[in-house]
Formats: structure tokens, sequence, C-alpha cells
């Protein structure tokens, strides 16, 4: 079985991914790392994320940086935010994802195009979301727990930009596949939002 989940920043689907992958006894792979370990990349080699060649050679970061904390970080994920326009990146990535959600076991990947290129053909589509204000609170609850002191107006300024980038961008937008099943976890707790995404790959499997 192949989970596709998609999803905007901060709409849980990380967490509810995880679950679902422990749940269902399914290898993980979270693709938003991959964009992040480019863009750490290009910093460390001193590129600009809006230049295409710096961004191609971001591609070729070890492996062992996909282990780095720092790809954690709001500036990291923006500059993955902004190499993950380039088609060129986005090519350089798709067949690792593409293998991994290929492999005998089944998989299950999130990322913003998981449903519609890395696996259109995936057995389950979910697209988590939640208003920006829901999410930009939590990543800012997320960061006091972490001990960074961060403006919540600052935070929300920068899930509007990567909200209009993500969906703007011409190759491999963020938005939902056709045959997606929506999820907005916006007045749910995360415990209930995992109990409830669970709950839709149950019965859809009961239907297959
Ligand atoms: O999910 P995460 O916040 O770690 O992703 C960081 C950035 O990487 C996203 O804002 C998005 O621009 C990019 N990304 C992407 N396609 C994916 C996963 C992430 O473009 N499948």
């Amino acid at each position: 079985m192949i989970i596709a989940v998609d999803g905007p920043t901060a709409s849980g689907k990380g967490t509810i991914s995880k679950a679902l992958a422990a749940h269902f006894g399914l290898p993980f792979l979270d693709t938003g790392l991959l964009y992040r370990a480019v863009g750490r990349q290009v910093q460390l080699n001193q590129g600009s994320p809006e230049e295409p060649a710096d961004a191609l050679a971001g591609c070729m970061f070890p492996d062992s940086l996909l282990d780095d904390p720092v790809l954690r970080n709001e500036e990291v994920g923006g500059l993955a935010s902004r190499v993950s326009t380039h088609p060129e990146v986005r090519a350089a990535l798709n067949k690792r994802q593409v293998d991994f959600a290929n492999q005998p076991s089944g998989a299950l990947l999130d990322g913003r195009d998981i449903g519609t290129v890395i696996a259109p053909h995936a057995d389950m589509k979910l697209f988590i979301t939640a208003p920006a204000e829901v999410r930009a609170q939590r990543r800012y609850d997320e960061m006091q727990r972490r001990g960074i002191n961060i403006d919540l107006a600052n935070i929300i300024a920068d899930i509007h930009i990567r909200d209009a980038r993500d969906m703007g961008r011409a190759d491999a937008p963020l938005k939902p596949a056709e045959d997606a099943l929506l999820l907005d976890t916006g007045d749910l707790t995360i415990g209930d939002a995992v109990q409830a995404a669970i709950a839709l790959v149950e019965s859809r499997l009961r239907k297959s």
C-alpha cells in the first residue's frame, strides 16, 4: 500500500504521517527534509537559492546532512521553499522519492506533490490543511517549547509567503490531487487529527 500525504507547512501532516506509517507498518519518507537539505547545502556552498545552477549543486548534499537538526530551523525551511521552485531541483530529487514510494513493502511519503507527481497511483491520498493563523500559532508554540524567541506576526507573514510560493510555482505546485481526501485539522487536537486520519485510511481500505 502506498499512502501519499500532502499539505501546507504546519498543517499537522508530519505528525499525522509518522503516526499513520507506524500504525500501518509502512516505511516513511519526509520529502520536505530532502528540499531542506538542498537549501542548507546551498547555504553551506554560499550559493544563491534563486540561482538554478547553485540550487542544482545543492542537490549533491551528503546523506549525513539529513540527520542534522539544523534542517528543522525556520530559516532552512525558507531556503527549502526557495530552491524547490526550480524544476531542475525537483527533477534531481524525483527518482529517490519515486523509488521509495514503489518499494515492495509499500510506503508512506509526505510532502507537497506526492499525490500529484511522485505517486499519482497511490492507494490513499490525504491532503491535510488548517487555516494559516492556526498553523502559525502551532509553529509559534513549537518554537517557544524549543526556547526560540520569535514574533508571532513574523511567523504568520512567513507562512503566507511560503504558502503563496508553494501553491504558485509552475512546477508541481501544492494542491490536492483530484482523488485526495481532505482533512482540516484546524479545530482538532493533534491526537484527534491522527485518529481521524487513521479512520479515513481504514474506511478507504474497507471499500477496496
Ligand atoms: O515540509 P517542509 O516544511 O519540511 O518542506 C519545506 C519546503 O520544501 C516546503 O515549503 C516546500 O517548498 C518544499 N517541498 C516541496 N515538495 C515536497 C516537500 C517539500 O516543494 N514534496
